[in-house]
């Protein structure tokens, strides 16, 4: 480890450029009850008070932000003795988190960059940022933020946004770049390269071509990210509610195969055939889902992700003698081992996944009482969404699931008629499993993973 110097580019801003409350747009209409009373309580307690980041740039896009950031100059003792309602978080960077009910506003002293030698801010041979927690005045935290307009303050005191970096031109132009040299903050922070596709896909801004430049060449540097981190970014990016746009450009600068090596194999190896539609669908009904104000959940997506290396390890498996069963199941546990490395899913994730990969096989049997057994379990919707999901993208016979889709909406008499065994079919093991008068297309049909 090495002790960091201080940006490249200037250390502190000296240039600024103050957009008073005509030239802008920022009401206090918009900004949430909660973040305003943080906000005046600081500055009467004689403290500066901004909103900061996100928010200011959310706001003068006229959206609703997610969240409301505030920084001041009070440190963190400070903050937790105005507000009785707070706590404090956070061990690289402590911060205080203001309750209001449901709604938390976070709160955070002006980050310093710190003098050259000290040791509060440290660096990895790799030149990746540890540790880093210098408090400093509104001048240094500016270049602790990573795109310009990520960078704009919201004053309290004057309702003026303060711009020290060409924020405000940068988001008329709609142009995400980095504060100082780009090589550097990536190399400082790789996961700021997920930022800017979760952002440009976001605002619909585009890359600065010094940023798009970096990017290109430090896409690598992402592995060295904890797995943990990673497996957050990846639910942000995801269930944004523009998953689609997000892989294409993850793909494109050469970042999704960091996150979802399995994938990225088997996408390379068939790039026009359906391991790639069914997990465009996925992404394409994910987003759907969330423009029509549904839930979508990390699992769905992740089996979605995860289910074409699955079966090609299988069939390896299968070819070199392997049971059909065995064979799903081991193929399962690899890719998940796999997949966690880059990602770490927790447990209840890994759970959901295998049990709507394993419920797969299950809905070929449409005979006897299996079928109301199914339908019972607790991720049968799932798993069923799954169905329609590669029988629309030719990983199972449609007709399997039209089958399921009439037998949820017929009623208990209907749908004891349609699980009688036909005549032909009566008496002939085979033909309880095709029962529904389709053939299965994959090769998990009739074994469970
Ligand atoms: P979102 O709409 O997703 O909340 P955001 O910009 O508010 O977007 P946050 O993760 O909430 O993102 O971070 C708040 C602010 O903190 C950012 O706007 C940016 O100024 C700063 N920030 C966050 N993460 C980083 C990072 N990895 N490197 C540099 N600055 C960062
Ligand atoms: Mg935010």
């Amino acid at each position: 480890m090495i002790n960091s110097a201080r940006h490249e580019a200037e250390p502190v801003a000296t240039k600024v450029r103050v957009y008073s409350r005509p030239e802008h747009n920022i009401s206090r209409s918009q900004i949430s009850e909660n973040a305003l009373k943080v906000l005046y309580k600081l500055q009467k307690e004689g403290f500066d008070a901004y909103l900061v980041g996100g928010c200011v740039r959310d706001l003068l896009l006229g959206r609703e932000p997610k969240d409301f950031d505030v920084v001041t100059n009070a440190d963190p003792e400070q903050i937790r003795k105005v507000f009785r309602n707070s706590r404090l978080i956070g061990r690289r960077f402590r911060l205080a988190h203001v309750h209001f009910g449901r709604e938390v506003i976070e709160v955070a002293t002006f980050r310093g960059a710190g003098e050259e030698q000290n040791d509060k801010q440290v660096l990895n041979k790799e030149g990746r940022l540890l540790r880093d927690n210098v408090y400093g005045s509104i001048e240094e935290d500016v270049w602790r933020r990573d795109f310009t307009v990520n960078a704009l303050y919201y004053n309290i005191k004057d309702f003026s946004v303060v711009d020290f970096v060409g924020g405000m031109a940068d988001h008329k132009a709609a142009t995400l770049r980095l504060i100082g040299d780009p090589e550097t903050r990536f190399r400082e922070d790789p996961v700021r390269m997920l930022r800017a596709v979760r952002f440009a896909v976001k605002l619909g801004f585009k890359l600065h071509p010094d940023c798009e430049k970096a990017m290109h060449k430090a896409a690598e540097l992402l592995s060295s990210i904890p797995s943990a981190r990673l497996y957050d970014e990846a639910l942000k990016l995801f269930l944004s509610g523009y998953a689609l746009q997000t892989f294409e450009m993850l793909r494109h600068y050469g970042l999704f195969q960091v996150l979802f090596p399995a994938t990225e194999n088997c996408l390379s190896m068939e790039e026009n055939g359906f391991p790639r539609l069914l997990l465009i669908k996925a992404l394409e009904n994910s987003d759907n889902r969330i423009a029509d104000g549904k839930t979508v959940t990390a699992y769905f997506l992740f089996a979605a992700f995860l289910w074409e290396p699955v079966q090609m390890r299988a069939k390896e498996k299968m070819a070199r003698g392997m049971v059909e069963f065995m064979a799903y199941q081991d193929a399962a546990n690899e890719v998940i081992s796999m997949q966690i490395k880059s990602t770490a899913l927790p447990r209840h994730i890994t759970l959901a996944m295998r049990e709507v990969w394993s419920l797969q096989p299950k809905f070929n049997a449409c005979i006897g009482s299996k079928p109301s057994r199914l339908i019972t379990h607790p991720r049968f919707r799932a798993a069923y969404d799954f169905l329609l999901l590669r029988a629309g993208t030719g990983g199972a016979e449609p007709e399997l699931a039209q089958w399921w889709t009439k037998y949820q909406d017929a009623s208990e008499n209907e749908q004891r008629k349609m699980t009688q065994p036909s005549r032909k079919a009566q008496g002939s093991k085979s033909g309880r499993k095709r029962s529904y008068r389709g053939k299965v297309k994959d090769s998990a049909a009739g074994n469970e993973i």
